[in-house]
């Protein structure tokens, strides 16, 4: 029987092992924690629904909407207020609508004269030819100018990857940026031209894709994934070292103290990246697999604060707020939770996830909760004008949070696509290759289930899944 491995129940595993099993294949899903899910981390509690990992899903691909659909929870699904549209940036030291209109882009106070003019000028910008890897700093200044850079761009990958902007490579970490510059030669231009190129593909950009959650929050799509691959999920058991046979992979597993093997045909690693550099290999030629270690994944604190309504100044109703490092506050920004689902919060209260840390601030990240919950609590008394003390205060500290597509994040990819080529039946996928939005991992997972389908497919018959004793 041909079988697969999947090391790591985070979405990517999760998802490519609940298509491989659609498929007809055996899985078996290694986690090294006692719970699925990875970075999505959703917590009830105390009247209050906590994401403390990611907040929301963008259907950017149909792939998104299918497993929702294959998974049977097209009922559960919850999709954002319609009021909450509205993002705010800080500038001024106070939170500003961002602008949803060319209109009024002109007549908001978040850019200058100058900045808007440079944006004016952007179609006529000539595109960069000379193939060097910029910097998203680089070619915002070079497109758009310094201030669309401190007032919009860092508060932005702050947002996304908790990363610094003078170090995400375009190429890497915005593909479709460096795709629409190379296209049309000017962003502008490529918005308006290539919306009907992403139509053709089904795909939706991400800034217009629309968001959504579940009922219980998004731990409930790697809760149902498992309960539907009931015993094929083992919790608690890290594997440690991959050897390549001629028949496929043993695997050496450590769950709770104990040592065993296990056979598959083949291999997909949907964990992390510094995971991975810690594997033990043994296979026909030399992989490398140490280099990960290099692969940078800031620290980053997730603080969900509740307050009641009335000792919150501002209205709070959108999606949340975005701070550049220029306005000089220590958390990265803020996503008004309460507003953007209805369940996230007692009657009368309103809930506030802030983030801390990242590249910005990583030592922050590792504090003590009291002094986390006191510097968002101070961060956001000057903001939004929150008075009184939190009614639930909730922190995790994800010490290596998310990993950075800086510039040279090519030959990371490269090593991986060189690996499978090498090493017949290991696959890669997941947060660290193929994006790191929640959809991307998804896309990630459903596309490393096709190739493993085809792959076991082509493969000759006679192979065995086996747990044996180490
Ligand atoms: C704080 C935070 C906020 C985020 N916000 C958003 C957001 O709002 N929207 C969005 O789209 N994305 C967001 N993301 C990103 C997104 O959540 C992640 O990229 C995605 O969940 C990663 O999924 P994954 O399955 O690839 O990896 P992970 O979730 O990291 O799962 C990997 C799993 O593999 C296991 N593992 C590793 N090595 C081994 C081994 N040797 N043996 C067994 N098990 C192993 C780990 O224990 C882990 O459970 C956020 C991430 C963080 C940390």
């Amino acid at each position: 029987m041909r079988s697969a491995a999947i090391i790591g129940a985070g979405i990517t595993g999760l998802t490519a092992a609940f298509y491989l099993k659609r498929k007809g294949v055996p899985v078996t899903v290694y986690e090294a924690s006692d719970r699925v899910g990875g970075a999505i981390e959703s917590i009830r509690t105390e009247g209050y629904l906590a994401e403390f990992g990611p907040n929301t899903i963008l259907e950017t691909s149909p792939k998104v909407t299918q497993l929702v659909c294959d998974a049977g929870l097209a009922p559960r699904r919850l999709d954002p207020d319609p009021r909450a549209e509205a993002r705010y940036v800080v500038r001024y030291q106070r939170p500003i609508e961002m602008p949803g209109s060319p209109l009024g882009f002109f007549t908001t106070k978040l850019f200058s004269a100058k900045a808007k003019l440079a944006v004016l000028r952007e179609p006529f910008v000539r595109p960069r030819r000379d193939g060097k890897e910029e910097s998203i700093a680089e070619f915002v200044v070079r497109r758009l100018g310094q201030e669309f850079l401190d007032h919009a761009i860092d508060a932005l990958v702050a947002g996304v990857y908790a990363g610094d902007p003078y170090k995400l490579s375009v190429p890497q970490a915005f593909p479709k940026l460096a795709q629409l510059e190379a296209r049309y030669g000017s962003l502008i231009k490529g918005q308006i031209f290539g919306a009907r190129d992403r139509k053709r593909r089904g795909e939706v950009a991400k800034d217009r894709a629309p968001k959504f959650s579940f009922d219980q929050g998004l731990q409930v799509l790697p809760d149902t994934l498992r309960e539907q691959l009931g015993e094929a999920v083992r919790l608690n058991t890290a594997v440690t070292r991959l050897t390549q046979t001629p028949d496929g992979w043993t695997l050496d597993l450590r769950a709770r103290g104990q040592q065993t093997r296990a056979e598959h045909s083949a291999v997909i690693y949907a964990g992390t990246a510094f995971k991975l550099a810690e594997l033990e290999v043994q296979a026909a030629a030399p992989l490398h697999l140490n280099t990960f270690a290099e692969i940078r994944y800031p620290p980053v604190a997730s603080v969900v604060l509740g307050f009641r309504r009335e000792d919150v100044a501002h209205a709070c109703e959108g999606f949340g707020m975005l701070i550049p490092k220029v306005e000089g506050f220590k958390i990265l920004g803020a996503i008004f939770s309460s507003s953007l689902f209805p369940n996230r919060a007692p009657a009368g209260h309103l809930t506030l996830t802030s983030y801390v840390g990242g590249e910005r601030n990583p030592d922050l990240a590792s504090l003590p909760p009291e002094k986390l919950f006191a510097l968002t609590c101070e961060d956001l008394r000057v903001l939004l004008g929150v008075k009184g003390k939190p009614t639930f205060q909730h922190s995790i500290f994800y010490p290596r949070a998310i990993p950075q597509y800086n510039v040279g994040y090519g030959r990371f990819r490269e090593l991986m696509s060189d690996i499978e080529q090498k090493a017949q039946g290991l696959f890669f996928a997941g947060h660290y290759r193929d994006g790191i939005s929640l959809s991307d991992t998804i896309v990630s997972g459903c596309n490393v289930a096709d190739r493993v389908g085809e792959y076991l497919a082509a493969a000759p018959a006679g192979q065995r899944e086996v747990g044996v004793p180490a």
